[in-house]
């Protein structure tokens, strides 16, 4: 037997042992958080109505204990590259001081968090689901258990991370130790089913940047958005962020959540109205974007927050915008959404649904589309250009002055495809 296969297998009990053991101890803590405090307060922020399934939890904790095991077989590798000298791993502070562990440890998790986004996204291609990440998303309404319950060929993906970060960055063992412990406890709170952070992690104030219960728990719910695992970076750069985030969280942990049962069965009118309307969407969304060249159809915008149907001005010539449907249709009580930052305040109750908001576009030489947007979000009016880059995407920039932004809609009918 060979060196290598000797360091190997001296060390892998213990790796075994502390892949093992930190589940254990992560979700059992996680849970027995849950049990004590259910009834003082995380009741009231259960994040979805209905139950993890029968069987779910045995489940969830026999995916665990198999992807501990794998973490182990990869992780030892670890051990055997340490010893040959492919990696480094400071033992003391001789070569690196505490400084570099603090800042490689940061970096790993900013590392950690980048390779998670990614893989994940691909792991929800349809080409790539079923082998990786279906077994995941068994866990509609998921369970501390949850933390590691991966199909064996996603198990692996997420177990050479550590393996590869360390090819390109020296760690200190105390900075791999704490980056384990710290990855195992963002697992089970990701996948507590109540909100477990206060509202100072929300999203928007000073702790922004970090997720939230509720972010990981919209993505086992709805199989989409919120790919991030420590941060919203990724999902905000790329646009996946579920448009109901700040919204959902807010309500979850605001003290009105202590609700009464009429306020509760008003905010279950609340969302069968809004899944009533994502179907609308969907059906609306199924119709086909007509003409390639002239943006004339319906568009989804970002998030598919709103989808606005472009189609010729009833009364003046060029093309015209109008909101046909709303993510956010109505608000909290279950009214319409208005217009309710027009300037101009007698315009402030129209409701956003049936808007106009793209006016007298007209094309120009260059085969862009030039005309006014109207911003309901600030109600401000832009200079539009609109250009259709290719059959399935519109560039809208909206200028005031010189200051410009852009935003990317997609045709309708495309999402619609890709929704099917
Ligand atoms: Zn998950
Ligand atoms: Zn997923």
């Amino acid at each position: 037997m060979n060196e290598s296969m000797q360091v190997y297998l001296s060390a892998w009990p213990t790796v075994w042992a502390m892949d093992t053991g930190r589940y254990l101890v992560g979700a059992t803590l996680m849970a027995a958080i849950l049990a004590l405090f259910w009834r003082a307060g995380l009741a009231r922020r259960k994040l979805q109505a209905r139950d993890p399934a029968t069987g779910q939890r045995r489940r969830e904790f026999l995916a665990s204990l198999r992807t501990a095991f794998i973490f182990s077989l990869l992780g030892t590798i670890v051990a055997v590259g340490d010893h040959q000298g492919w990696i480094t791993i400071y033992k003391g502070f001789g070569q690196a001081g505490p400084a570099y562990l603090v800042g490689s440890l940061a970096l790993m998790l900013v590392a950690h968090d980048t390779y998670f986004y990614w893989v994940h996204r691909a792991m929800h291609h349809r080409r790539l689901f079923a082998l990786f990440h279906r077994t995941h998303h068994l866990s509609r309404t998921p369970t501390p258990w949850a933390a590691y319950s991966f199909a064996v060929p996603e198990a692996i993906v997420h177990a050479a991370f550590v393996p590869l970060f360390l090819l390109v960055v020296p760690m200190h063992g105390l900075g791999l130790l704490a980056f384990g412990i710290v990855q195992i406890l963002r697992n089970v709170m990701g996948h507590a089913g109540a909100e477990v952070h206060s509202a100072a992690f929300g999203p928007g104030r000073w702790l922004g940047w970090n997720n939230t219960t509720t972010h990981h728990d919209l993505h086992h719910e709805t199989s989409r958005y919120n790919y991030g695992l420590y941060f919203r970076w990724w999902d905000k750069l790329m646009g996946t962020e579920h448009p109901d985030y700040r919204r959902k969280f807010e309500a979850i942990i605001a003290p009105e959540a202590r609700t009464t049962q009429p306020a509760i069965a008003g905010r279950v009118l609340v969302r069968t109205i809004a899944a009533l309307m994502l179907a609308g969407g969907l059906v609306v969304a199924a119709e086909p974007t007509r003409a390639e060249g002239s943006p004339v159809g319906r568009w989804a915008t970002p998030g598919v927050a709103a989808i606005v149907e472009l189609a010729p001005c009833a009364d003046t010539s060029g093309l015209c915008g109008t909101i046909r449907w709303l993510w956010d249709a109505v608000d909290e009580k279950g009214r319409p959404r208005l217009d309710a930052q027009n300037a101009d305040t007698a315009l402030r109750t129209r409701p956003l649904l049936g808007l106009s908001i793209l006016s007298g576009l007209t094309r120009s030489p260059n085969g862009s589309w030039e005309g006014r947007i109207y911003n309901p979000e600030d109600g401000q009016t832009y200079r539009a250009t609109v250009r259709q880059t290719a059959a399935d995407t519109l560039t809208v920039e909206g200028c005031v002055l010189f200051i410009c932004q852009k935003q990317a809609w997609r045709s309708a009918s495309a999402l619609a495809a890709v929704l099917r």
